[in-house]
């Protein structure tokens, strides 16, 4: 039998793209290690800084959340737990109770910020006024106000940077669906690199490198409880395509998504330096917009539309 590579012990998962075999403990160290080395080699976060994390009480937040906190001592930096409750009855507490306790557990700050709270409608609400605008897809309307609410938990947290838990697939099949949209122009919000000297707030992904199925495999190992119900408004269409494509390819060529990533930040490097993108202020509430009405203004007007008709 095959032992770990690193220390010879008891063989617990074999990264078919690297061949390496490795122990369970030298599994999570990986993953640490490999989190540790994104946030260093993108300059993600500074000494001193203070980081909001995004936790929505699935797995990988969850994981992101320990890792970041693991990690926050040497590096040198002060983790916070944000939270964001959309108001989906039924659903959202469970992941809530989640985050609250892991955040708890490790005795991290937790802020939750509602959509009702934010906006004056919870999600349930905002979709059943929304029969009728199909051509916005329910997942692209409420991340448009999940961004917002996580800025401004993010703004009473005091923190500089925001770190979520996208893995390397969620990058790729996003990369992709940009593509597949025509919508290139997106494509330099995706540079690890991006700041915006205009609107301070970084937002950094320290997973990026991690293959989804390592972090499922690292929070599944991590004895924590996490959510593993999705938001039933969820209609992935398009991503999911896309990712059953990519883990077919994994599968027939391993390490393809790591290639792929490569290419992928290659041509997203090119292209952010030469396309000029900044934010400007939104002429209605400030916030940053990529011109004109901000994402939020613009659905919160399409909303009044219909409910005062
Ligand atoms: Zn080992
Ligand atoms: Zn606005």
């Amino acid at each position: 039998m095959t032992s770990c590579s690193k220390c010879g012990g008891r063989p617990f998962y074999t990264r078919r793209y690297s061949g390496e075999t490795l122990c369970e403990p030298c599994f999570r160290d990986s993953i640490v290690a490999k989190a540790r080395r994104t946030v260093s080699k993108y300059r993600m976060i500074e000494r001193g800084e203070s980081v909001a994390v995004a936790v929505s009480g699935g797995k990988d937040s969850l994981s992101l959340l320990k890792v970041l906190h693991d990690l926050s001592a040497p590096g040198g930096y002060e983790v916070s737990a944000i939270s964001v409750d959309e108001g989906v009855a039924g659903y959202r507490d469970e992941a809530l109770a989640h985050a609250r306790d892991l955040a708890a557990q490790l005795g991290v700050p937790h802020i939750v910020v509602s959509y009702r709270e934010l906006f004056g409608f919870s999600l349930d609400e905002a979709l059943d006024w929304k029969e009728g605008e199909r051509d916005v897809s329910s997942c692209s309307f409420c991340g448009v106000f999940r961004r917002r609410a996580i800025d401004e938990a993010a703004a009473r947290t005091n923190a500089s940077v925001v770190a979520t838990a996208h893995n390397l697939d969620d990058f790729v099949q996003t990369f992709l669906m940009n593509l597949m949209h025509g919508d290139v122009a997106r494509l330099a919000w995706l540079d690890p690199a991006y700041s915006d000297d205009s609107f301070p707030l970084r937002r950094v992904k320290p997973f990026m490198e991690v293959y989804e199925e390592e972090v499922a495999l690292f929070a599944y190992r991590s004895g924590m409880a996490f959510q593993s119900v999705s938001c039933p408004y969820m209609h992935e269409g398009l991503r999911s395509e896309v990712r059953d494509y990519l883990n077919q390819m994994e599968a027939a060529h391993p390490g393809m998504k790591n290639v792929m990533l490569g290419s992928a930040l290659d041509v997203i490097s090119r292209y952010s330096g030469s396309s000029g993108k900044r934010s400007v202020p939104c002429p209605r509430c400030g916030k940053p917009s990529s011109g004109g009405p901000c994402g939020v203004c613009r659905m919160k007007a399409l909303l009044e539309q219909h409910v005062n008709q």
